[in-house]
């Protein structure tokens, strides 16, 4: 079988690893190492952050205008959708999600490029009221300067994009690093950013594994790192970052409660759990994966969510009537297949699922069966550890004040669903609920336009929405003597 070969982005030229060396991208549905990428070597990593320095400090991108920048912004998002077919046909090869959620999202894509490239010519400074007499003083932000994009595997590009745009929007420059797991939609992205027009240097694309993230993230020239991936890995990145007072922001992991109200729209409800947790094979880091039920509802709602589980299509992720596609690789199948393991003998009951589907025709592909476990309490290792994979704990609770208190009794705050039709419950409980998003009687939804990150150990900062500018730029006060006197 044929495999394809690619090269990193480096400086404007398309480069193998310093020492030839390259690694597989398996495609997760057949087995098959269907691309070679290469290895980078420390030396190229430097190179990397040399070219994004040069380019940032002596390149044409340090005059850039605000319209320069929103016009590559808006002429990448135009190549975005007019390659969006392949971006996420690559996505799914990749990481085996299912191309009926990947073909829209790579559409939507150019969405975030369009409103960075607003956001770019947007005012982004203010007027201050200064009681000092004959003094102007004012803001203005500017970028920070070489910023390092490190990326997960299970959105590789919507997660990207969340980053390159803003930090281009604001005039840095970039170094990317994606997943192991998905280098090759990247790499195929950077030769949009070439043909977009972005100068040399200005964004690069190295890969590797976690080895080429830490030489990256611990590079003396990166004054930015931009990081998405676990809660484990982002902890290491803090402490490389406070190492020098690098900037840093950080989006990880979650746990998130979905919690169901006995007078929610049931039959909506459950649609709603099994979408917020078994899209994308439950590899979402907002998974809606501990179901908080009110006891009055629980049986009627649980029968109905274990009924609609079992009859979830599994299947290739390349066909739209698939619902559930791979997980994306084997590290993470067998994390999956542990977790369920630990969940019965922690002693919750297994209500569906649990292991590999008996089909011979999915042999080969690292499938997990939807699973549900029921009589799950807060404290077992399956309510409070992320598992990132399709796998739903359901918890009884009592009233308000007990969903409230299970919910946030985590060390997580990513995200939370309420579904309810009492618009005051609704209102109460997204002011109680520890989480950098609540969703009511909806779940999963994202925007360009919408902030979005963690409480507690989900991470730092905020991507999406406006106030993104300001993960990526410095505030500067200026202060103008206009009365001309020298005291
Ligand atoms: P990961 O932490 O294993 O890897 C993420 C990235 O970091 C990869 O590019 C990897 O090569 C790199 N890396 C690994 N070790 C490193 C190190 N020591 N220094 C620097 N870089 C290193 O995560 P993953 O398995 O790719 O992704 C899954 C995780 O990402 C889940 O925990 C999920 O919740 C989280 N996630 C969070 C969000 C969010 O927005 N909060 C979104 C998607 C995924």
């Amino acid at each position: 079988m044929s495999t394809e070969t690619y090269a990193m982005l480096i400086d404007g030229k398309w480069r193998d690893a310093s020492d030839g060396a390259t690694f597989p991208s398996v495609n997760p549905f057949d087995g098959q190492a269907w691309a070679h990428v290469p290895d980078a070597t420390p030396q190229d990593i430097d190179d990397a952050v040399t070219a994004a320095r040069r380019a940032f400090e002596d390149g044409p991108w340090a005059r850039t205008t605000p319209l320069q920048r929103a016009t590559l912004l808006r002429r990448f998002g135009d190549l975005i959708k007019d390659n969006a077919d392949e971006l996420a046909r690559i996505q799914v090869r990749e990481n085996g999600k299912l191309i009926r959620e990947v073909a829209s999202q790579a559409t939507a894509l150019a969405n975030h490029c369009y409103f960075f490239a607003g956001v770019a010519e947007s005012p982004l400074g203010e007027t201050l009221a200064s009681s000092v007499p004959n003094m102007q003083v004012f803001t203005v932000r500017e970028p920070i300067g070489v910023v390092a994009a490190i990326t997960p595997w299970n959105s590789p590009l919507a997660l990207l994009l969340w980053k390159l745009c803003p930090a281009l929007a604001a005039g840095n420059t970039v170094v990317i690093k994606p997943s192991e797991i998905t280098p090759v939609s990247t790499l195929v992205l950077g030769r949009l950013i070439q043909e977009a027009g972005f100068p040399d240097g200005v964004v690069n694309v190295v890969t590797g594994a976690g080895p080429a993230g830490a030489a990256l993230a611990g590079h003396h020239g990166v004054d930015k790192i931009a990081f998405t991936g676990s809660t484990a890995v982002g902890k290491k990145i803090a402490v490389t970052a406070a190492e020098r007072l690098a900037r840093v922001s950080l989006e990880l992991g979650g746990k998130s409660p979905n919690i169901v109200f006995p007078d929610a729209d049931l039959p909506n409800a459950v649609n709603g759990v099994i979408a917020g947790i078994f899209a994308a094979t439950g590899q979402t880091c907002m998974a809606g994966s501990r179901v908080l039920v009110h006891e009055d509802v629980h049986d009627e709602f649980v029968a109905a969510l274990v009924e609609k589980t079992a009859k979830i299509k599994i299947g290739d992720p390349l066909d739209p009537e698939t619902e559930l596609g791979t997980v994306a690789c084997q590290a993470q199948y067998d994390k999956v297949l542990h977790y369920i393991e630990v969940a019965k003998a922690d002693g919750a009951h297994l209500a569906t699922g649990g292991g590999r589907p008996d089909d011979p025709a999915l042999a080969k592909g690292l499938f997990v069966r939807p699973t549900v476990f029921t009589g799950v309490t807060n404290d077992m290792r399956i309510a409070r550890e992320e598992v990132f994979g399709p796998v739903a704990v359901v918890i009884g609770f009592t009233d308000e004040d007990d969903a409230v208190r299970i919910a946030n009794d985590t060390s997580f705050g990513l995200a939370a669903g309420v579904w309810t039709r009492d618009l005051a419950r609704a209102h109460r409980m997204t002011r109680r609920l520890r989480a950098g998003s609540v969703w009511v009687n909806n779940y999963r939804k994202t925007n360009y336009v919408a902030p979005f990150g963690g409480f507690k150990e989900s991470g730092i900062g905020r991507e999406n929405g406006f106030h993104a500018i300001e993960e990526y730029t410095e505030v500067k006060t200026v202060w103008i003597d206009t009365g001309n006197t020298i005291t």
